[in-house]
């Protein structure tokens, strides 16, 4: 009854590369379908089992009525998709969520190298996602940065020969009940991210959570208490050889990367994978499934190694979590079957009191229960496995943030904490803070939850201060030298790199890359006059900048040298061009780049637009530059030109803005564009200012 909409597509089936070798999800969409009743349900599911063959995956695993079902769907499967879902006998409604995925995981790409980090302690930024390499070569600093604390363990080696490497923290201290009394045998306690390979969030809460625990100790008592209780395992990436080809071939990649029985079809699913009622219920005999359940339990060797370690190394776990990505679930098992464990209320009062925690401070709507009944069977899942057979009584799975607005794609950079009751512009930092609520658990030694990081100000991660700006700025604007000419030798070599050997941006955009380090060395110059302690006249002080900031830039242009050009009889400013102001006006207008990136705009109150004014405006920079030296007469490079960029909610009102920015009318004038994004309107003042001092 299905196949007659998808019958010629079979012959269809194409993998979408892009040049470079990594999966392209370009005008990929991301729907969100309604169901309303079991057969609606039933017939989605049946449909889900042979959906990879169409380039449909379903991101949502929870089939449910009235409970939104994310798929993503490949470009040519739309209208074959749409057909199915309108049908007489299916009527399910849906709407569009995400309009090209594609672009978005490349904004995405673009920003984790343009936007510096915020939180960089140490070499190590928090609000980042890194690569495995990075990731291991972190829990080797956390070993050095902590050695009476911190020691690294091996599980074992993945498929593809990668360590599955962990980070094992415990103190020295004897561990006490509630009453006070000794504990003989330290408790252990297992947390584990990257399961899934594209659930990127679940690795960095690990990461997050351990630097947390380490950094803390010794100065924040609850956190030492924490510490000195249990001896901590944490493995951040657990399907280690998914994770590395998230980053480098599919960023939606899932499952491990074994050969399977059908040549094409790679990997199992590790969460479905463990010898516990293995394959019985909400798994795949299909190897070319996302849920395939493997050969036989264990055929992974990755959660063969992890089973192993957990039972036969000389510790008793009593807490595990396996952290997932999304939709802001606590969950506790079983997942074979819809019934509950003996110990369930136990479990999920645990469950309980991390959701209420999250909600008081984050204002999260978290549900919980049992795996089976809050969103579907999963047979021979972790755990399952980890309660069933190894006995860890508080086995949790967690599924973070969001509900759906990102997905898997959650966007890195961290969220500000005033903001924290909105449900809505979550970024990763926010996401990490919340598992240690979960230590709450009535079994263990009593103990209390440890606070937020944004209710205290004790456990607040030390970040440089607004007013110094340098967390703002890349690497070349923080060293040393006095001498920093803005030439592409040298700016960093890291972003050097990014710019000259990566085909992957348009000139546009990397001319809008140039221009970003370039003003961050402007406000380096800067800082370096505000510091000079220059007193006097406004005057003075202005001449003293200008005298600092002038000789240290180059612009291409001859220097102009003397005491003070102004002063100066035989300075004469250049004739000025003719600037055609309509031609300029229509011409950003009509740029493609341009109004690519204005399209993709949306309005965030919580953020500031940072990285998309400023690849917008840089845009808009070059093509106005571009203009100038096109121009002939009068020396064009003089012209300082100034893009200011008013970003409004698209709301049924009416706006004017007017804006001038003229020191001499003659020859300076600016021109006004209004742009469309999806859901705002951005406001373009281009000014252009003929002056003496070189354009920047
Ligand atoms: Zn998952």
């Amino acid at each position: 009854m299905l196949l007659p909409y998808f019958i010629p597509l079979f012959l269809l089936l194409t993998i979408h590369l892009n040049v470079y070798g990594f999966k392209s999800y370009s005008q990929y969409q991301l729907w969100r379908l309604d169901v309303t009743n079991n057969e609606q349900v039933a017939k989605l599911l049946g449909f889900s089992r042979a959906a990879y063959q169409q380039n449909i995956n379903f991101w949502s695993e929870e089939f449910r009525v009235n409970i939104p079902i994310d798929v993503s769907i490949a470009p040519e499967s739309i209208e074959s998709f749409a057909s199915f879902l309108s049908s007489d006998d299916i009527k399910i409604k849906y709407h569009v969520i995400m309009k090209d995925i594609g672009s978005i995981i490349e904004r995405q790409n673009l920003i984790h190298k343009l936007i510096p980090s915020y939180e960089n302690v140490g070499a190590f930024a928090y609000d980042k996602y890194h690569p495995i390499e990075e990731i291991h070569a972190w829990i080797d600093t956390m070993v050095q940065t902590y050695p009476s604390l911190a020691t690294s363990f091996i599980v074992g080696t993945s498929y593809e020969k990668r360590q599955m490497k962990g980070l094992k923290i415990s103190s020295n201290k004897t561990a006490v009940t509630v009453a006070g009394i000794p504990v003989n045998a330290k408790k252990a306690v297992w947390w584990d991210g990257g399961i899934h390979a594209r659930e990127w969030i679940s690795p960095a809460t690990n990461i997050y959570i351990a630097h947390s625990l380490l950094s803390s100790y010794g100065t924040d008592p609850t956190i030492t208490h924490f510490v000195d209780q249990f001896d901590y395992y944490i493995l951040p990436v657990f399907n280690v050889d998914g994770y590395a080809y998230t980053w480098k071939s599919d960023r939606l990649w899932r499952k491990t990367r074994s050969k399977t029985s059908q040549p094409g079809c790679i990997g199992a699913d590790p969460n479905r994978n463990w010898n516990y009622h293995w394959c019985e219920g909400g798994a795949s005999s299909d190897p070319c499934d996302d849920t395939y359940c493997g050969s036989k339990p264990f055929s992974e060797v990755e959660t063969a190694q992890v089973s192993n370690f957990l039972l036969t190394h000389n510790d008793t776990f009593v807490h595990y979590i396996n952290f997932h990505s999304y939709s802001q679930l606590w969950m506790s098992p079983w997942g074979y079957t819809t019934s509950k464990p003996a110990q369930f209320k136990l479990q999920d009062d645990g469950s309980a009191k991390a959701v209420k925690a999250l909600g008081a401070v984050f204002g999260t709507n978290y549900v919980h229960g049992n795996i089976g009944s809050t969103i579907y069977i999963a047979s021979g899942n972790t755990v399952d496995w980890t309660f069933g057979t190894a006995n860890i009584t508080f086995s949790y799975a967690v599924e973070l943030r969001d509900t759906g607005e990102y997905g898997f794609l959650l966007p890195e950079g961290r969220s500000n904490c005033s903001n924290r009751k909105r449900n809505t512009g979550w970024k990763m930092h926010d996401e990490t803070k919340m598992v240690k609520h979960q230590l709450y658990d009535a079994q263990l030694p009593e103990v209390k939850p440890i606070g937020e990081l944004c209710a205290t100000t004790k456990q607040r991660v030390p970040r440089p201060s607004k007013r110094d700006g340098s967390h703002y700025l890349p690497s070349i604007a923080n060293s040393s030298s006095t001498e920093s000419f803005l030439e592409n030798s040298q700016i960093s070599s890291s972003t050097t790199q990014l710019l000259e050997t990566s085909t992957k941006y348009n000139s546009a955009v990397q001319e809008a890359a140039k221009r970003f380090i370039l003003r961050n060395n402007m406000a380096r110059l800067a800082r370096e006059v505000s510091s000079m302690n220059v007193t006097g006249s406004s005057y003075l002080k202005r001449k003293t900048l200008y005298d600092h900031i002038q000789p240290k830039i180059n612009t291409g242009l001859p220097r102009i040298t003397g005491k003070n050009i102004r002063e100066s009889d035989n300075y004469k400013l250049g004739p000025a061009p003719p600037v055609n102001w309509f031609a300029l006006k229509t011409g950003i207008e009509k740029d493609v780049h341009i109004s690519e990136q204005t399209k993709r705009m949306e309005f965030d109150s919580d953020d500031t637009h940072k990285a998309e004014l400023l690849i917008l405006g840089n845009l808009i920079r070059s093509k106005v530059k571009h203009y100038l030296s096109s121009i002939k007469g009068g020396s064009a490079q003089r012209y300082k030109i100034v893009v200011h960029l008013t970003v409004f909610q698209k709301i049924p009102a009416g706006l004017h803005v007017a804006s001038r920015c003229l020191w001499d009318t003659r020859t300076d004038n600016s021109v006004t564009i209004n742009m469309q994004g999806v859901d705002c309107d951005i406001l373009v003042v281009v000014f252009l200012c003929h002056t003496d001092v070189g354009g920047i």
